[in-house]
């Protein structure tokens, strides 16, 4: 329970004590809310590991495929 409200305060994953974001941004107005390359209080990063959407990219190929074999099916 404590991590899920830390994942919606955007509290630091490691030291659950900083903000993630620099300032909070806005979507109606579209501004992008600005992300610490690093914790500025464990210096854990803040990035994306290699091959981060790599089984997303199995899914949707498998999901690609599949429609594609029931379109050949009905038409
Ligand atoms: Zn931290």
């Amino acid at each position: 329970m404590k991590t899920f409200v830390n994942i919606l305060k955007c509290n630091c994953p490691n030291c659950k004590k900083e903000k993630m974001f620099k300032k909070g941004g806005n979507l109606l107005m579209l501004n992008i809310p600005k992300m610490h390359k690093n914790c500025p209080l464990c210096s854990y990063t803040f990035e994306r590991e290699t091959g981060f959407f790599f089984g997303a990219m199995f899914v949707s190929y498998a999901l690609a495929a599949a429609l594609m074999i029931i379109c050949l099916i009905i038409f």
